[in-house]
C-alpha cells in the first residue's frame, strides 16, 4: 500500500515545539512568570503582550485524539457531568486531568499541564470552550475571562466589529493585574506585527495545495498548523514557516506530487478525525486523491490583522472565523476555496460532539452542490470519540464517492 509522503520540516517544527513546551514548563514552576490558557482562537497577541506564557488546551485535546488516548479518558469526564454528547476535546481533556495524565509527558516531557493564572477564551467558534475553561477556573481558583462573541455571523461590518471591540479593551485591566504589568500598545503593535506575518505565511503554505499536483495534503497541514496556533506572536513561528514554504516551493520546482498520480482533488469540511489521520492519509494516497484546501486549516488566516490597528483588527480577524459565520457566508466560503483550488468534490465530515464545525445538519451540503455543481459525501465521526467512527463506512462511503468523481470525469 502506498505511504503518505512526510516533508522534511517536520524536524523542524518538532524542535520548536519541544523548546516551546520545556519553556512552558518552566514558566509554570517559577513564581516570577505568568502562564494564561487560551483559547485557539483566541486573543494570544494581547496576552504575549503582557508577556504571558500561553497554554491552547485544545491543542491538548488534539494531541489526545491523535495519540488514541481519548477514549480512555472522555468517561471520566462523562462521571463528573460533562455529556458524551459535548465536545470530545473538552470531555478526553478534562478526563485525562481527572485522571492525573497528559500526553505532554510522552511528547515533551512535562509531568502535568502548566498550572494557568488566568483563562481566557473566545466563543467565537463554540460556547464549550468557555464551558471548558470554567472547569478550570473553578480547579485551580483563577480568574476567567474573556469574549462573548456573535454567532451565525453574516457580513462582518464596522458596526458589528465595534460592538465586541470594548469587550477586547475590558480584558486589560484584570490582564495587568494578573501579570503585574502594565499595558503597553507599542508592545501590541509588534506582536500583531508578528502574527500577522504568520498568518500570511500560513496563508501561503495552503496556498501552494492550489498548484496541480499538490506539494501536500489536509493531512501534512493538520499536523503542520500547529506552529500558527500555538507558537502565534511568536517571531520562531514565522521562521519555520519561511522553511516550509522553501521546501514546499521546492517540491512544486521539481513537479513533486504528495499523491502519486494525482486524479481527484477534494475540499474536507469540518474537523479532523484525529485518531485516524495517518490511516486515512494513506487511504487517500492509495485512491490517488489529494485533500487540497479545508475551513478547519483555513482557520489560523486572519487577513484582518493590522498592527497599525489592534484592537479593531483583531476583533474583527476573529468574528471573521469560518465557524463563527452564518450559513450563507460559509456557503459563499465554500464555493470561493472549491474555485481556487479547482476541486473535483467534497467531503463533509460531520463530528458528532462538534455540532458547530459540521456543516451538515441545515442542508448547506445541498446548497452548496446547486451553487457549484460539485459532488458531495457525508462522513459521520468524531475528532476524538473514535466510538463514534466506523473506519469501514467511512471508507465504503469514500471509495463510493471516488466512482462517482470518476464517473464524472469520463
Ligand atoms: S469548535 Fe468543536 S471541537 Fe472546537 S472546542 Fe468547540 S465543540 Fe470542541
Amino acid at each position: 500500500m502506498s505511504k503518505a509522503k512526510l516533508l522534511e520540516s517536520r524536524h523542524r517544527m518538532k524542535e520548536l515545539l519541544n523548546a516551546h513546551f520545556a519553556d512552558l514548563g518552566e514558566a509554570a514552576g517559577d513564581p516570577s512568570r505568568k502562564v494564561a490558557w487560551c483559547t485557539s482562537v483566541g486573543p494570544a497577541e494581547l496576552l504575549h503582550t503582557f508577556g504571558f506564557e500561553i497554554y491552547h488546551p485544545e491543542n491538548h485535546g488534539a494531541m489526545l485524539g491523535a495519540t488514541r488516548t481519548a477514549n480512555d479518558y472522555i468517561p471520566k469526564a462523562n462521571a463528573v457531568g460533562y455529556s458524551p454528547e459535548i465536545c470530545s476535546y473538552l470531555t478526553s481533556d478534562v478526563g485525562a486531568f481527572l485522571a492525573g495524565k497528559t500526553c505532554l509527558t510522552a511528547a515533551y516531557g512535562l509531568t502535568e499541564v502548566p498550572k494557568p493564572d488566568i483563562l481566557v477564551y473566545n466563543t467565537n467558534q463554540c460556547r464549550d470552550v468557555k464551558d471548558w475553561f470554567a472547569f478550570y477556573a473553578r480547579h485551580f481558583d483563577v480568574p476567567l475571562v474573556g469574549i462573548d462573541s456573535p454567532v451565525q455571523v453574516g457580513e462582518v461590518t464596522d458596526e458589528l466589529v465595534h460592538s465586541v471591540v470594548p469587550q477586547y479593551k475590558a480584558l486589560v485591566a484584570e490582564l495587568e493585574r494578573v501579570s503585574g504589568r502594565p499595558f503597553d500598545g507599542d508592545r501590541l503593535a509588534e506582536v500583531m506585527e508578528v502574527s500577522a506575518r504568520t498568518s500570511e505565511l500560513w496563508g501561503q503554505v495552503l496556498a501552494t495545495m492550489q498548484h496541480r499536483p499538490s506539494p501536500m495534503t489536509f493531512f501534512d497541514t493538520t499536523i503542520h498548523m500547529a506552529p500558527a496556533v500555538v507558537l502565534r506572536g511568536k517571531p520562531e513561528a514565522n521562521d519555520y514557516y519561511e522553511l516550509l514554504l522553501a521546501e514546499l516551493n521546492d517540491r512544486i520546482a521539481k513537479g513533486f506530487s504528495a499523491v502519486d498520480d494525482e486524479r481527484y482533488r477534494i475540499y474536507w469540511d469540518g474537523m479532523p478525525v484525529w485518531g485516524r489521520l495517518r490511516e486515512l492519509a494513506d487511504f487517500f494516497q492509495e485512491a490517488k486523491a489529494s485533500i487540497v484546501v479545508s475551513t478547519y486549516c483555513n482557520s489560523w488566516v486572519f487577513d484582518a490583522f493590522d498592527p497599525k490597528n489592534p484592537f479593531e483588527s483583531m476583533s474583527r480577524a476573529f468574528l471573521e472565523l469560518f465557524i463563527s459565520r452564518s450559513d450563507q457566508a460559509k456557503e459563499r466560503i465554500v464555493a470561493e476555496l472549491c474555485e481556487e483550488f479547482s476541486v473535483d468534490g467534497i467531503i463533509y465530515h460531520d463530528a458528532k460532539t462538534c455540532p458547530h464545525n459540521s456543516n451538515t445538519r441545515y442542508g448547506l451540503p445541498q446548497r452548496v452542490k446547486k451553487q457549484t455543481g460539485l459532488p458531495f459525501t457525508i462522513i459521520y465521526g468524531d475528532l476524538n470519540d473514535l466510538r463514534c467512527f466506523s473506519d469501514e463506512q467511512a471508507k465504503t462511503n469514500i471509495e463510493a464517492f471516488l466512482e462517482q468523481l470518476e464517473a464524472k470525469a469520463r
